[in-house]
C-alpha cells in the first residue's frame, strides 16, 4: 500500500546554493571525543529500519493499535505521521498545541475517550514535549506514549534520554545523519525482539552509497571519489531508468520516504537500514554533529536577533537540546520565504500542509506555526563560508 499526498508548490524540488540536510564530507569522519549528548540509540531496545515513518508503524502495530481505535495526533504534524494509523485501521484524532507548540493538556483531557489507545508526541526542531506530565497523564488513562523523535535524535529530558519516557520512541537518522535512509525504532520498557527484519537487498544498498556520494558531489564533497565514481553512477542512471520503464513489475529499490514526500510503503517494514547507514551510525562522532548543530543554531540566533518582524520560535537553546533546524516565526512569512527561495537559501516550511482531514480551526495555534515558521538548516556539515553567507542572506531577506 503506498500513500501519496499532492505535493505542495513549495516542496517542489530545488537545489539551493548549501545543502538543506547533512552531505557526507571527509570532514564528516573528524572524531571529537568529549563527553557525548545522550542519543536515541542509548536506550536499551533498538531496531535500525529505513524512516522514521516505518518505525512508528510498527510501534503502532506492537501496541496492538487496530480497527476502532483512536490514536491521538498534534494538530502540528509532518504529514508522514498519518498513514501509520490508517494503516492499522484505526482512526488518527488531532490534540491542539500551545503558540510554543506544547500539547495542550486541557485538550488532551476532553480528547481522550475509551477508544484512544495511544498518544504520540514531537519534540519539535529538537526541543522537548513536557514528558513528566506526559506520561502521568498516559499512566493515568492506560494508555501507551510514543516520542515522535524524528526532530530529536539526540538531547535529555530532566537528565534522561528523550524516547526513554515513551512506550516506544521513533527517530529518522536521515534527518541528523548525512544519509539516503534511515529509521530507529526504540523502546527503554519493552523487548523489540519479535521484530524481524531482512535486508532491503542488493540493489538497495548499492542506491543508498551512491545516491548518498551524488548528494556530496552535487554540493562539491568529496570530489576525489568523483572521477572514479563516474562509471559507476552512468550505471546506476541506466538502471533507475529501466526500472521506472517496468515500474508496475518491479518494487522500488528505496523507499518514497527518502525522497521526501508522505507516501508509506508497507513494503518496507520488515527491511533493515543499510549496511552503509549502520557504518555511519557507528563511526560518525557524535559529539562533532551535537556540538556543530549548537553552535550553527546559536549564530543564527545571534545574526538574526532584534530583526523587525520576526522572532526564534524558541527563546532560548537549553544545554539538553542538539536542535534539527532554526525555526523563526516570521509575521510576513510567504514574502520572506519567497526571497529566500530566490536566493538559493535552504528553508523548510515544516507542517506546511497539514492533513487535509483534519479541521483546522480547531486549533488555530497550528495554523499559525504551520503558516508563520520559517525554519532554516544548523547542520553539522554546513562549512564556515557556507554559514557566513546564509546568515548574510537572511539578514538582506528579512531587512530588505
Ligand atoms: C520527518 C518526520 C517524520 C517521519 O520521518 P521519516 O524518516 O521521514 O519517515 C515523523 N514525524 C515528524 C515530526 C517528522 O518531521
Amino acid at each position: 500500500m503506498t500513500h501519496k499526498e499532492p505535493v505542495t508548490p513549495s516542496s517542489i524540488p530545488l537545489h539551493p546554493d548549501v545543502p538543506l540536510a547533512p552531505v557526507l564530507s571527509l570532514d564528516s569522519f573528524r572524531q571529537i571525543t568529549q563527553s557525548p549528548m545522550p542519543c536515541v540509540l542509548d536506550v536499551p531496545h533498538v531496531r535500525l529500519v529505513t524512516s522514521g515513518r516505518i518505525a512508528l508503524g510498527l510501534a503502532l502495530r506492537e501496541l496492538g493499535v487496530g480497527e476502532g481505535d483512536v490514536v491521538l495526533l498534534p494538530a502540528y504534524h509532518s504529514l508522514s505521521m498519518v498513514p501509520p494509523v490508517l494503516w492499522l485501521k484505526a482512526e488518527p484524532r488531532f490534540y491542539r498545541v500551545d503558540a510554543g507548540a506544547n500539547a495542550d493538556m486541557e485538550d488532551l483531557t476532553t480528547q481522550c475517550d475509551a477508544r484512544v489507545r495511544v498518544l504520540v508526541t514531537t519534540h519539535y526542531f529538537g526541543f522537548p514535549q513536557n514528558l513528566t506530565v506526559l506520561r502521568a497523564f498516559c499512566d493515568q488513562r492506560g494508555i501507551a506514549l510514543v516520542e515522535d523523535c524524528a526532530h530529536a535524535f539526540f538531547g535529555a529530558y530532566q537528565g534522561k534520554p528523550l524516547g526513554s519516557y515513551g512506550d516506544y520512541a521513533i527517530a529518522s537518522s536521515m534527518k541528523f545523519f548525512p544519509m539516503y535512509e534511515g529509521g530507529v525504532l526504540i523502546s527503554a520498557r519493552r523487548s523489540l525482539d519479535a521484530i524481524v527484519l531482512v535486508s532491503g537487498g542488493k540493489g538497495f544498498e548499492a542506491k543508498v552509497v551512491l545516491a548518498t556520494l551524488e548528494r556530496s558531489f552535487s554540493y562539491g564533497r568529496l570530489m576525489g571519489l568523483k572521477a572514479p565514481l563516474v562509471l559507476p553512477l552512468r550505471i546506476k542512471d541506466w538502471l533507475w531508468q529501466r526500472i521506472k520503464v517496468g515500474q508496475a513489475t518491479s518494487a522500488p529499490l528505496a523507499p518514497g520516504s527518502s525522497d521526501s514526500d508522505a507516501s508509506f510503503d508497507t513494503a518496507w517494514l520488515d527491511k533493515s537500514t543499510s549496511l552503509f547507514a549502520r557504518f555511519l551510525l557507528a563511526r560518525l562522532s557524535k559529539t562533532r554533529i551535537t556540538g556543530l548543530r549548537r553552535r550553527n543554531y546559536q549564530c543564527l540566533q545571534q545574526t538574526l536577533r532584534g530583526l523587525p518582524g520576526c522572532r526564534p520560535l524558541f527563546a532560548t537553546l537549553p544545554d539538553s537540546v542538539c536542535p534539527w533546524l532554526f525555526p523563526l516565526l516570521v509575521d510576513d512569512a510567504d514574502a520572506v520565504f519567497a526571497r529566500v527561495r530566490a536566493m538559493g537559501v535552504p528553508v523548510v516550511r515544516f507542517a506546511e500542509t497539514l492533513w487535509p482531514a483534519m479541521d483546522i480551526e480547531r486549533c488555530v495555534n497550528s495554523r499559525h506555526l504551520s503558516r508563520h515558521v520559517l525554519a532554516f538548516p544548523c547542520h553539522q556539515e554546513l562549512n564556515e563560508q557556507e554559514l557566513n553567507w546564509m546568515c548574510a542572506q537572511l539578514l538582506k531577506a528579512i531587512r530588505p
